[in-house]
């Protein structure tokens, strides 16, 4: 079978979930290998959780500095990782970073990219979600390896026990005028909660939310899910929320299993960042929100009334 590169997400110390994702992905066209770009010694602290989801191999692409640029050293150890072996295609998260690296490796290898894919098959080809959510086609590369970047949340992540060889790429030494170095990092989401494109519950809020007090209601009632917050564009660029929160067509894709949106009406640039979700719950006191329209559970009412009492009603489950 031939491999399929994974890039690997991590934090130096834990792969991220949605790595888990591709790896089960990848399995559907071959045997899933992760490329880990990180600090020396990342690799082999990261191979046994990547091998027990899949992984048959771990190229570590490791250096010094590795962790200081940007998107370079994964552009360069996917590029080298593709050089070296006969991969049958490249799969990558659909994050911000993510479509960055997979463009840019896409134009180092003349090669064709398929972003935002859904699902896939074992022939390569893919479904993806198109124009901001308008549509869903199937498609599939016709020049050169196939770089896919993958939505968080499209795929399953599964245990797939294997032995996972590890192989050092060298990576050459970064140009740091021709790449851009990372000089202060977001901070970690608040709290305990899981990370926006992560979360299998997604509780965001709107201009509907009324203010940056009003997202307490929005924030109670992810915490009582276990959830995420998120925020429209609305709601950040009133400075209710913190941009990094942001979901949509300009903010982050989401598809965990529920999303619930309070106060959103439901515009097409928002619809584009959470349309995917498993099951979506709507709450807004306009009966003609075209979010309802979308929403499998669509409740017409004010989020002050509605939203506590979910909160109430969780912690009461949970009791
Ligand atoms: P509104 O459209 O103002 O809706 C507020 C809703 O709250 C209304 O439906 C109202 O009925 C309801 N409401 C009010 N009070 C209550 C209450 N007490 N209880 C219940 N319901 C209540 N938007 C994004 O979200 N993400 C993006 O990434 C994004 N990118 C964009 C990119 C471009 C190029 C452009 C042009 C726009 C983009 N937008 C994006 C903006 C988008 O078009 C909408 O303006 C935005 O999504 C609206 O946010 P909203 O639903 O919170 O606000």
């Amino acid at each position: 079978m031939p491999e399929v590169l994974v890039l690997v997400d991590h934090d130096g110390e834990h792969v991220n979930k949605a790595t888990y994702e591709l790896l089960a992905a990848a399995r559907r066209m071959g045997d899933p290998a992760a490329v880990v770009v990180g600090t020396p010694g990342t690799a082999t602290r990261l191979r046994e959780s990547l091998a027990r989801h899949g992984a048959t191999s771990v190229h570590a692409a490791e250096s010094t500095d590795a962790a200081e640029f940007l998107v370079t050293p994964a552009v360069d150890a996917l590029e080298l990782a593709v050089r070296e072996t006969a991969a049958a295609a490249v799969l990558v998260s659909a994050t911000t970073d993510g479509r960055e690296v997979a463009g840019r490796l896409a134009a180092r290898l003349d090669a064709g990219l398929l972003v935002d894919a859904v699902d896939l098959d074992s022939s390569g080809v893919v479904t993806q979600i198109v124009f901001g959510g308008s549509y869903t086609v199937r498609s599939h590369v016709t020049h050169g390896i196939p770089v896919i970047a993958v939505r968080p949340g499209a795929f399953e992540p599964e245990e797939h026990p294997v032995e996972a060889g590890e192989r050092k790429l060298a990576l050459p030494p970064i140009a740091p005028a021709a790449s851009a170095r990372i000089t202060a990092r977001r901070a970690a989401p608040a709290g305990d909660r899981p990370g926006l494109t992560e979360a299998t519950v997604v509780v965001s809020g709107g201009r509907g939310v009324a203010g940056a007090d009003g997202f307490k209601v929005v924030e109670e009632l992810a915490d009582a899910l276990g959830g995420a917050v998120g925020a429209s564009r609305a709601a950040v660029d009133a400075g209710y929320y913190p941009h990094q929160y942001q979901v949509g067509q300009t903010g982050k894709t989401v598809s965990p299993q529920l999303y619930i949106a309070l106060g959103i009406s439901g515009a097409i640039q928002h619809l584009a960042g959470m349309q995917t979700s498993r099951t979506i719950l709507a709450v807004n006191k306009d009966p003609e929100a075209p979010i309802l329209g979308l929403a499998d559970y669509g409740v017409v009412g004010d989020l002050f009334s509605v939203a506590p009492q979910l909160t109430r009603e969780m912690a009461a489950r949970r009791a």
